[in-house]
């Protein structure tokens, strides 16, 4: 468990076998929350993590979660299973995503190919423990924190932020990309259907708005330079576009582009060859299925 700030911490679902690709945060506090799930397999991990942090099974009250993608939301059942009083937190148009997931998994396996495995399953989440949320939103934590839910469309259509005012620590999921810790780089995930880059522009000069101090990446880490952060995604959301549409007449459109977002990436670490080529693959299928969506009208 790496702590990021007073009463928050992120901990590693060692997402495909791999540290620091995807993880979990914890506010900690008289009552305590999760902010996202990670995928199915990494939940053993993560409560292996709670528990020798102290986290008793009656501690974790909320589950708030950023949107429904597998790899925020896929354990959601598990942690649930574990955690008896703690109770789902989700987009109120996307919740029902959640009571039935087969739809979700499979459309799942289809987009994400080859890396589809890491992702796990996800198994539905009881009506009864879901709470849904709006736009503007606060959830009171313990009478300690409270937290500003941000609808936050453009990487998927239900996508949430939550904002503590407190510490002005913005949890942003996907909605700033991921983040790669040691050299600061940012790279948008820009999966289809849902992708649209305009509402992602958007969502993130909303989120620039608040001013915040920390920005907490689910992909992976937090850093306090956010200004830094919000040029860096709009200059590569708008280097994603143009490289697209270099090469949306190519046959072999997909895979170009994904070779040309590698390239645009820091060296990979050992072990993230089996990742990342095809998380950008994906991010490339997205990018040009939003081009051919603006072309259609
Ligand atoms: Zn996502």
């Amino acid at each position: 468990m790496i702590k990021v700030a007073e009463g928050i911490y992120l901990l590693d679902c060692l997402f495909a076998g791999l540290p620091g690709q995807c993880g979990v945060f914890l506010l900690r506090g008289r009552e305590s929350a999760l902010i996202d799930c990670g995928p199915s397999l990494g939940v053993g991990h993560v409560i292996a993590g709670l528990e020798s942090a102290g986290i008793a099974r009656g501690d974790i009250r909320y589950i708030l979660l950023t949107h429904t993608h597998m790899d925020h939301a896929g354990g959601a059942s598990l942690f649930l299973e574990h955690y008896p009083g703690a109770q789902v937190l989700v987009d109120e148009k996307t919740s029902w995503q959640l009571a039935d997931p087969a739809r979700l998994v499979r459309s799942a396996s289809r987009a994400l190919g080859d890396i589809a495995p890491y992702y796990g399953t996800m198994s539905p989440i009881p009506a009864e423990r879901m709470i849904p949320l709006g736009d503007g939103q606060v959830l009171e934590i313990g009478g300690e924190r409270s937290l500003r839910a941000l609808h936050t469309p453009g990487h998927s259509s239900g996508h949430f932020a939550f904002f503590e005012e407190g510490a002005g620590a913005l949890f942003c999921g996907d909605a700033l990309g991921h983040l790669i810790m040691d050299s600061g780089h940012i790279f948008p995930a820009t999966p289809a259907p849902e992708f649209d880059l305009e509402l992602s522009m958007a969502s993130a000069e909303r989120l620039a708005a608040l001013a915040p101090r920390l920005l907490l990446f689910p992909h992976f880490g937090a850093t306090g330079r956010a200004a830094e952060v919000f040029d860096r995604f709009a200059a590569q959301l708008k280097l994603s576009r143009s490289l697209a549409e270099g090469f949306r007449d190519e046959e072999e459109a997909p895979v170009l582009l994904a070779a040309a977002l590698l390239q645009e990436m820091p060296p990979l670490k050992e072990g993230e060859e089996r990742l990342i080529p095809g998380i950008l693959k994906v991010n490339a299928g997205g990018v040009l299925h939003h081009l051919r969506k603006l072309e259609k009208g």
